[in-house]
């Protein structure tokens, strides 16, 4: 088979491919094992039940079930949907949209995929563009979705330490530089892999900078505010015509819907419609009919807040204590502060073997988790351990299983250190 160039790269070996194949592997095997590697949110009744009874509602209609499943929509997507949302935020925020600020997208990774395209790679004149990524660790998501190649610029980050075993990242704003060939900045806030949720001030201080150079800060709020909120710190919701805002509603519970909304100025809505229409002509209704009575009663923000917040909160705070008592103290080992989203992200400074390594380990032991190495895009490789001593770990799932993979985790870790007595843990 003879491939262009974007036909080579996008069957080259892309990271997220490869993960995903050995997360799709491990569940075929049939074999018993822990799975704590994928994004797939936990399963909350109260929204489960609310989402059977629109649905419900929806089937006994004729017209609602027509719309749902027999037109197309305008590429920008389900009008009502959109006209409730307006509302919704324009009430709660007062942030004066109108409906030529929201577009929806096939999931919201189809929305960066467009908008990465859009502000980064060959502008014609001989200028490459990048997406300033300002805060490494970052959604290995992102990756691989540019179409040019490198795509992507990482700045590390700053480490504080904020507990005997946890710490934080911070943007160090000293090394970010906005440069002439920046196309973009993009933060995921809650941020996947790390559970780091950025302060409003670091987003006040990369909004001004995006302003003075000119280019959109784009938002990846999957897990943020104002909806699904999985946060636990205050995180201001904020958006102005500098701020392209992506949400989502897979991790509210409606992954499989597929359906992401984008929060913008007039002309990059336009600029999406358009390049959605060519890929997929329209965005699929169902799950914005699905989620519209939520939308326009208000009730997704208290659903939000007081159902999906508390309940990964409550299953955080139960991996956090699993893991600390499975540790103990024999060992260097760090969590990120668990601000928001589904993960743990575990740190082993110094560990005898890579995060690549350990992660091999635990699959031979049951447990699947994701090598942390994989969540550098754009990030030069410097010689900076620290990019292969980490693990992404998500706790969505069932609290026994996990916390019999954390207890495995722990147990591994202390394995490697008796196997290695001449390094000093
Ligand atoms: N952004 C982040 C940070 C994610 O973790 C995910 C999925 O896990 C996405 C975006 C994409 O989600 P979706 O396409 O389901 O909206």
């Amino acid at each position: 088979m003879k491939l262009s160039a974007f036909g080579q790269k996008f069957t080259a070996d892309a990271g997220i491919t490869s993960l995903m194949d050995d997360l799709g592997n491990a569940l075929a095997s049939g074999d018993d094992m822990i799975m704590m590697g994928g994004g797939n949110p936990g399963q909350i009744p109260e929204v489960q039940e609310r989402l059977q009874a629109i649905l419900a509602q929806i089937s006994q209609d004729a017209d609602a079930t027509r719309r749902m499943v027999g037109i197309y929509d305008p590429p920008q997507g389900e009008k009502q949907f959109i006209a409730a949302l307006v509302d919704l935020l324009n009430d709660e925020y007062g942030w004066g949209l109108t409906p030529a600020n929201i577009a929806l997208t096939n999931g919201s990774q189809a929305a960066f995929f467009m908008l990465f395209n859009m502000f980064a790679g060959d502008y014609g004149n001989g200028q490459h563009k990048h997406v300033l990524l300002p805060l490494a660790p970052e959604y290995i998501g992102y990756a691989d979705a540019g179409i040019a190649p490198d795509l992507f610029r990482a700045v590390r980050p700053e480490i504080s330490f904020t507990g005997p075993h946890e710490f934080k990242y911070r943007v160090d704003f000293d090394a970010l530089e906005v440069r002439a060939d920046t196309g973009a900045i993009c933060v995921s806030r809650p941020t996947n892999p790390t559970g780091n949720v950025i302060t409003d001030d670091e987003m006040s201080r990369l909004e001004a900078l995006a302003r003075s150079h000119d280019v959109p800060l784009i938002v990846d709020g999957a897990y943020g505010t104002p909806f699904p909120s999985l946060l636990f710190v205050d995180a201001e919701p904020r958006w102005n015509e500098q701020i392209i805002l992506c949400l989502s509603l897979s991790k509210l519970g409606m992954p499989a819907a597929r359906t992401g909304i984008v929060i913008a100025a007039e002309p990059v809505i336009k600029a999406l419609s358009g390049i959605n229409a060519i890929m997929n002509l329209a965005t699929g209704s169902f799950g914005a009919m699905l989620a519209e009575p939520l939308v326009r009663s208000g009730e997704i923000l208290p659903m939000s807040r007081e159902l999906v917040c508390p309940f990964y909160r409550a299953k955080m705070e139960r991996a956090v204590n699993v893991f600390t008592e499975a540790m103990g103290e024999d060992c260097r080992w760090y969590i990120h502060k668990p601000e928001g989203a589904m993960f743990l992200w575990l740190w082993f400074p110094d560990l005898p073997v890579s995060s690549l390594e350990l992660y091999q380990r635990l699959k031979a032991r049951g447990v699947l988790v994701v090598s942390g190495h994989y969540f550098f895009p754009g990030l030069a490789e410097d010689g900076w351990r620290h990019r292969h001593e980490c693990l992404r770990v998500t706790y969505s799932q069932d609290d026994d299983r996990v916390a019999e993979g954390l207890r495995r985790i722990a147990d591994e870790v202390r394995a490697i250190w008796l196997e290695h007595p001449s390094v000093s843990a």
